[in-house]
């Protein structure tokens, strides 16, 4: 069996909604970025990179122009052979960022070949599901340019309503400043009530000391985790916050592989991980990251973001992640969801993955696929409708 072609799928579109933000910048499109692997027996592979914008026109080219050529005419089933291959060659290029986040949706597409070939699913083949059912968590709260007064009572009634539609927990965007963050805290707590999980997302806009500042608010809030507090660069800063702090540190969605996590790990600054499968070295890599946090007694909460495929993807993760620690009533890993409008994860299939309707009738679960592979089809129509050539995405 051959690897025949690689190829990348750069999709975008204007919000419906208008812009949207967190810490670091406002946005009004959507991008997505599939990898397609064909092979000379016909069996297709499916992955994705994250990045949005600009960065996945860049990840397209190395795609296309660094990772294809190196693997077409190798045997797709060779992943971790292929993975060392490219990941050896683009080591002076760049062992963290984007070519990383291009050699993951190549990976990815990679098992799903793996997969429809054994005829099991992907957590089948990384040592089954641990659950039947997923617990799943809406964020939602975005940034706009607006007022913190206008910003306070959106928070509020967009917590109601995640809560309401069934979600297991809710994650907020922080960023507008210290004392505007707490109050958004504060409204979101009032808005869930006092027992639903809060979790709340900095995206690295804090110094460690005005992190502290807004983590003792936090504490008190009771929140569940403090996301990206500190730039993910800022190792002392992750520990001095899980030193001071009851809420718990959450971060690494911004790490790569294993010789990056290693590092994150040995800091002692994380409560939680975050890995991100799409970005970190795809699923070869996320599984020897997922050893590590395990044997750092660090429990795992995937990052999610991105299509069908990345949510798909992560449903298979998900489900398999071992309880950490184990016991009679351990806690699940739940899947993250983000709530805004996102035709590439609703309409992408040719069979949805219905999250929403799922979290609503099934108690805020989404249920373990069971096709071969990653199991997704994206319809190849809306692939082509949505196609970016080369036009700012
Ligand atoms: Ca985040």
């Amino acid at each position: 069996m051959k690897i025949t072609a690689i190829k990348s799928h750069v999709l975008a579109y204007d919000l419906p909604d208008g812009e949207l933000g967190y810490s670091q910048q406002y946005y009004t499109r959507r991008t997505a970025h599939l990898v397609e692997v064909s092979t000379d027996e016909g069996v297709t592979g499916w992955g994705e990179c994250f990045g949005p914008g600009g960065v996945a026109l860049v990840n397209r080219t190395i795609v296309e122009q660094v990772i294809a050529p190196m693997l077409i005419g190798r045997d797709p089933l060779e992943r971790s052979a292929c993975w060392h291959q490219v990941y050896n060659l683009l080591r002076d290029h760049g062992q963290k960022g984007m070519p990383m986040q291009a050699l993951s949706g190549v990976d990815i597409a990679l098992w799903d070949i793996a997969g429809k070939i054994a005829g099991l699913p992907l957590h089948a083949m990384i040592g089954g599901k641990q659950r039947d059912r997923v617990g799943v968590y809406g964020y939602g709260m975005m940034l706009k340019r607006e007022s913190t007064d206008d910003h306070v009572a959106r928070f509020k009634d967009e917590a109601q309503v995640i809560r309401d539609a069934g979600f297991h927990a809710t994650k907020m965007k922080v960023g507008l400043g210290l004392r505007a963050d707490i109050r958004l805290a504060q409204a979101v707590r009032e808005g869930v009530g006092d027992d639903f999980p809060l979790m709340v997302d900095a995206n690295h806009c804090y110094t460690a000391g005005d992190a502290l500042h807004v983590g003792q608010a936090l504490d008190e809030l009771n929140a569940f985790w403090f996301e990206e507090p500190v730039a993910p660069e800022d190792h002392d800063g992750y520990r001095f916050l899980r030193e001071r702090l009851t809420t718990r540190i959450a971060g690494g969605e911004a790490e790569f592989t294993r010789f990056g996590w290693r590092d994150l790990l040995a800091s002692k600054g994380l409560s939680l991980a975050q890995p991100e499968v799409c970005a970190l070295g795809g699923i070869s890599e996320y599984l020897k990251v997922l050893a590590l946090c395990q044997a750092n007694m660090v429990p795992v909460m995937n990052h999610v973001w991105g299509s069908a495929v990345a949510v798909a993807t992560n449903i298979h993760l998900v489900a398999a992640l071992e309880p950490m620690p184990g016991g009679l009533f351990p806690s699940e890993p739940w899947l993250e969801f983000d709530t805004t409008h996102n035709a590439f994860r609703d309409e992408l299939l040719e069979e949805p993955l219905h999250i929403q309707k799922q979290v609503a009738a099934e108690k805020g679960t989404v249920a373990v696929l069971n096709k071969p592979g990653i199991g997704v089809d994206p319809d190849r129509d809306f692939l082509a409708h949505y196609a970016v050539e080369s036009e700012r995405p």
